[in-house]
């Protein structure tokens, strides 16, 4: 990925879409040049001031020539329901950005409105068909993955907007890598039996048994068509890089959330 500040932002972005003209997307880094020293955090839950995280979320769609007024995200729950956005929903001063319900995946064809998934140790996907202009995003922790939320992605916008899976270009963000992703006995237990393709990206260290989830989702992207030269995989890991990205597991569970961001231009 390569990060490169826009306006008051510093953002990073997938170095093979970057070259898609119709596409905007980014990935937001803990810090805030805007904000005097505080963290560029987008955790978010219901009951919580907006007003900060709102501000954050707009501006980000601003910088990427989106509309500040039109970020839609949604409850991220770890399964592999989906929404696919062909309205806004409506803007509730309550909510930082105009909620989509329960799901993991948001899916639009509609230029000007401003995906986002919210992360810190989870996958963050974005997949792009520049033939049909269809844009996803996908929230992939373990759970997800093991639910085959990106694979649902795909099948979703093959079937609503009639996209192939050979047009895909994707981006896996960054996330909790294959270095720190250790899992007991019971998660990796569910993966043997319920993922193919968990011989090749589930280790044995000394340790720990580790699970490598960013190749899970290539793995998983791969088995829905998507070609493997239009992968773009972060490389980045959210726990070894707890200077640049909210990890979870690095901070103990005490920690905010970066997002990936993505829309068609208007
Ligand atoms: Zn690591």
């Amino acid at each position: 990925m390569q990060r490169e500040i826009n306006g008051n932002l510093s953002l990073m972005y997938f170095e093979q879409l970057r070259g898609c003209s119709a596409l905007a997307h980014a990935v937001s880094v803990r810090t805030d040049p805007a904000d005097d020293g505080a963290e560029f955090d987008l955790g978010w839950s219901p009951g919580h001031d907006p007003a900060r995280v709102r501000r954050r979320a707009a501006s980000v769609a601003d910088a990427l020539g989106l509309d500040g007024g039109l970020v839609c995200g949604c409850t991220q729950v770890h399964g592999s329901s989906i929404a696919c956005i062909d309205e806004p929903p409506p803007d509730d001063p309550g909510v930082p950005w105009r909620m989509c319900g329960e799901c993991d995946a948001l899916v639009t064809n509609l230029p000007g409105i401003t995906l986002l998934v919210r992360v810190a140790d989870c996958v963050p996907i974005l997949l792009y068909d520049p033939v049909h202009r269809v844009v996803a995003l996908v929230h992939a922790g373990w759970k997800g993955t093991l639910a085959g939320i990106a694979a649902a992605a795909v099948e979703r916008m093959r079937t609503r907007y009639g996209c192939r899976p050979f047009d895909l270009l994707a981006g896996v963000g960054p996330s909790i890598g294959p270095c720190c992703c250790e899992v007991g006995e019971d998660v990796a237990g569910r993966f043997r039996s319920g993922f193919e393709g968990a011989g090749r990206c589930m280790m044995m260290n000394c340790r720990a048994i580790t699970i490598d989830l960013p190749e899970a989702n290539r793995l998983q992207l791969l088995g829905s068509g998507v070609l493997p030269g239009n992968i773009e995989v972060a490389g980045l890991c959210t726990r070894c890089r707890s200077d640049v990205f909210f990890s979870h597991r690095g901070e103990q569970g005490k920690t905010g959330r970066f997002g990936l961001f993505a829309g068609l231009r208007p």
